[in-house]
């Protein structure tokens, strides 16, 4: 809308993957050495990362004692995130695992300007919604399948309520995603001892981890460039990922606007 009227915005790097779900007890096993878990201890979480030919590959949200969570905003398309109940005591535990995609990575979608990454995220969605079955249900493959390139003639129970379709993901994931997902798990299997196992299943698409357009701003007023009055803030607009620092801008945003209102 704001490029119709001529208004600027620009394409940002960004970082798109798939959402693992293993059992909640196996990581918890992995995380306190075989110790189990008892009342004291809440379920166990990690953080991962790793450098892939010059882009990290990394855990985003990780969710002990979730689910994955539908999270499209389209018919044609299929997205996942998650999320975990206050009491964290589902028996599965979910993480998106994202590679940072950075706009020299988006080759022939160069054409779509500074719509380059949401073309490239949108056509990725509906990718996920042909390779679920064109409903609800997400493509997906259990781990080592993944990372081994083989199809999975059967999938774990999963904590995804529309349901699985088993699909070779490595097949239809562009080529810089995929592989770097596949090398970025091998390398969590090192860290963590018993993650790489085909007892945990990945699920595509998580694409919606932060945006692929910034809506520019004046450091100090936060308006628009170039449109005064024009407050972009919050996560769509670039300057926040997740819910405290999406308030905090948001925050920032509303006494700018009071400021400029009161002059
Ligand atoms: C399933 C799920 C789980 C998540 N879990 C976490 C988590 O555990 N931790 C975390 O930090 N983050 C989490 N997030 C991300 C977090 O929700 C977002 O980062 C955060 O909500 C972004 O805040 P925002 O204010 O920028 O945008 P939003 O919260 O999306 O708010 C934008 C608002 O604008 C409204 N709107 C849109 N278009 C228009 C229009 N044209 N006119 C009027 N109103 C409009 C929308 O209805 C919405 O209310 C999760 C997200 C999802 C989907």
């Amino acid at each position: 809308m704001l490029l119709r009227q001529g208004i600027k915005i620009e394409a940002k790097s960004f970082a798109m993957g798939v959402r693992v779900e293993h059992p909640q007890s196996l990581i918890d096993s992995i995380q306190y050495h075989g110790i189990s878990r008892n009342e004291y201890l809440p379920a166990a979480s990690y953080s991962l990362v790793h450098q892939v030919e010059g882009r990290g590959v990394y855990s985003f949200c990780m969710c002990p004692g979730g689910f994955i969570v539908p999270a499209a905003t389209g018919v044609d398309e299929v997205v996942v995130n998650g999320m975990s109940p206050s009491l964290r005591n589902s028996k599965w535990a979910n993480s998106g695992i994202v590679v940072e995609i950075r706009l020299e990575d988006l080759g022939d979608y160069s054409k779509f300007g500074e719509l380059a990454g949401l073309e490239f995220q949108h056509q990725l969605e509906m990718l996920a919604h042909k390779h679920g079955g064109y409903g609800v249900q997400a493509p997906a493959q259990r781990l080592v399948d993944f990372v081994e390139g083989r199809f999975s003639s059967n999938l774990p129970a999963c904590s995804y309520h529309p349901g699985l379709n088993s699909s070779e993901m490595n097949l239809w994931l562009p080529q810089h995603v995929g592989t770097r997902l596949q090398e970025g798990f091998k390398a969590f299997g090192k860290k963590m001892r018993g993650y790489l196992t085909n007892e945990a299943v990945i699920l595509g698409v998580e694409s919606r981890t932060s945006s692929p357009v910034r809506i520019p701003r004046d450091p100090e007023t936060l308006q628009h460039v170039t449109l005064s009055g024009l407050f972009p803030s919050g996560e769509g607009a670039g300057y926040a990922g997740g819910i405290v620092s999406s308030a905090l801008d948001g925050d920032k945003c509303a006494d700018a606007v009071a400021k400029y209102l009161a002059v």
